[in-house]
């Protein structure tokens, strides 16, 4: 049956780097049998030009028939004097709640190509693989009550409320536990048990679910030590498994592992393993237009739809193989090396790798 994927270029670098992650979408489905049918719709600043909105109906219309979602990056200098619920980015909040997105996947890879391009030393971050899965709907980012109040006595008091419930816990950590399945088979999931109620009950779902993964290791680390851990021996990773902010914070800090921002791809994905995916970094309106973006992270990002949501575990493989060929290569954009190629140079390198 011919799956749709809808395509949302979005803003800035955006146009550039989905046009070669949909050059490698078209070569899989020219060459080796990919049944796909891609859609493209507006979203962000591109939308609201043409729309007046972040996220038009007819894009909404769209995903919520995709089978799968491919996004390059919202936002942009344009639109930032308009109102909070007008902006570009409320396009991308939208998509996450519309579509019910509560587990984001963040792989920190580094090739092993790339380990000088990182600031620790070689050893410690040398084929560095592993993924943090984050709850995202969920958390302290969402709990009520949450706001700023004025006390009896005239000083003004910040409040906002970390709230789990089991089942919230339970989908997040199977999603953890179902990845880790599929590559080291360990998980370490991250609390602060010590301190805070709802990361313990966190603690005591994440143990009980594991018991129906009996090939899976499960360790358990609070947050402090496990930032200090990525940082010193990031290896001893596979698979981290962590609430809305902790997750925000940790992803960020293991993507800077690996160096480049050009270089990792995320998932967000919902109960029935839908998802959306995209490049962790943002629109880069600083190169935008100039032909220089490294596409590599949205190209990879392709990668992980064809494991996730399309079950074509084999050519997501063959992605992966083929940047890493071209990389072995010698091949880099502007942000990962010098006598760098354009964007659309490096796109081409991706599919003659996979043609070869
Ligand atoms: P950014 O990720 O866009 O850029 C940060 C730096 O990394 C810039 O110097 C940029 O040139 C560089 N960079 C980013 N992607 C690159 C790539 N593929 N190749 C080479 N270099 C790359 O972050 P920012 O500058 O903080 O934000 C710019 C805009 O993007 C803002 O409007 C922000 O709101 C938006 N944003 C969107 C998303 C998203 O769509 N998911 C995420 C983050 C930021």
């Amino acid at each position: 049956m011919t799956k749709t994927i809808a395509i949302l270029p979005g803003d800035g670098i955006g146009p550039e780097i989905i046009a070669e992650a949909v050059k490698v979408l078209e070569t899989l489905q020219h060459s080796f049998g990919l049944n796909v049918q891609l859609e493209e719709g507006f979203v962000g600043g591109a939308a609201i030009d043409a729309t007046g909105y972040p996220l038009p109906a007819e894009t909404l219309a769209l995903v919520k028939k995709a089978d799968a979602v491919l996004l390059g990056a919202v936002g942009g200098t344009k639109w930032e004097s308009l109102e909070i619920s007008r902006r570009p980015e409320k396009g991308l909040l939208g998509l996450r709640s519309e579509l019910e997105l509560f587990a984001n996947l963040r792989p920190a890879i580094l090739f092993s190509e790339l380990a000088n391009a990182s600031t620790l030393k070689p050893e410690v971050v040398a084929d560095l693989d592993i993924l943090i899965v984050r709850e995202l709907t969920g958390g302290i980012y969402f709990g009520q009550p949450r706001g700023i109040r004025t006390l009896d006595n005239g000083e003004r008091q910040g409040f906002n409320t970390l709230v789990y419930s089991e089942s919230e816990i339970e989908r997040i950590a199977r999603v953890a536990f179902d990845s880790a399945e599929k590559r080291q088979k360990r998980v370490c999931s991250v609390d602060k048990a010590n301190v805070l109620e709802a990361t313990e009950l966190w603690r005591e779902v994440v143990t009980r679910v594991s018991e129906d993964y009996p090939n899976v290791k499960l360790s358990h680390m609070y947050v402090d030590n496990a930032a200090m851990q990525l940082v010193r021996a990031p290896k001893q990773f596979d698979v981290i498994v962590t609430t809305n902010m902790f997750g925000d914070i940790l992803s960020d800090l293991a993507s800077q592992l690996t160096g480049s921002i050009g270089m990792l791809p995320s998932a967000s994905l919902d109960a029935h393993n839908k998802g959306m995916y995209e490049p962790i970094h943002g629109s880069a309106p600083d190169i935008a237009g100039q032909n220089i973006a490294n596409p590599l992270a949205t190209i990879l990002s392709v990668a992980m739809m064809l494991r996730y949501s399309l079950n074509e575990t084999k050519l997501a493989d063959k992605i992966e193989k083929a940047v890493k060929q071209v990389l072995r290569d010698g091949v880099r954009t502007l942000d990962i090396g010098k006598n760098a190629v354009s964007t659309s140079e490096m796109g081409d390198a991706v599919v003659a790798a996979l043609l070869k």
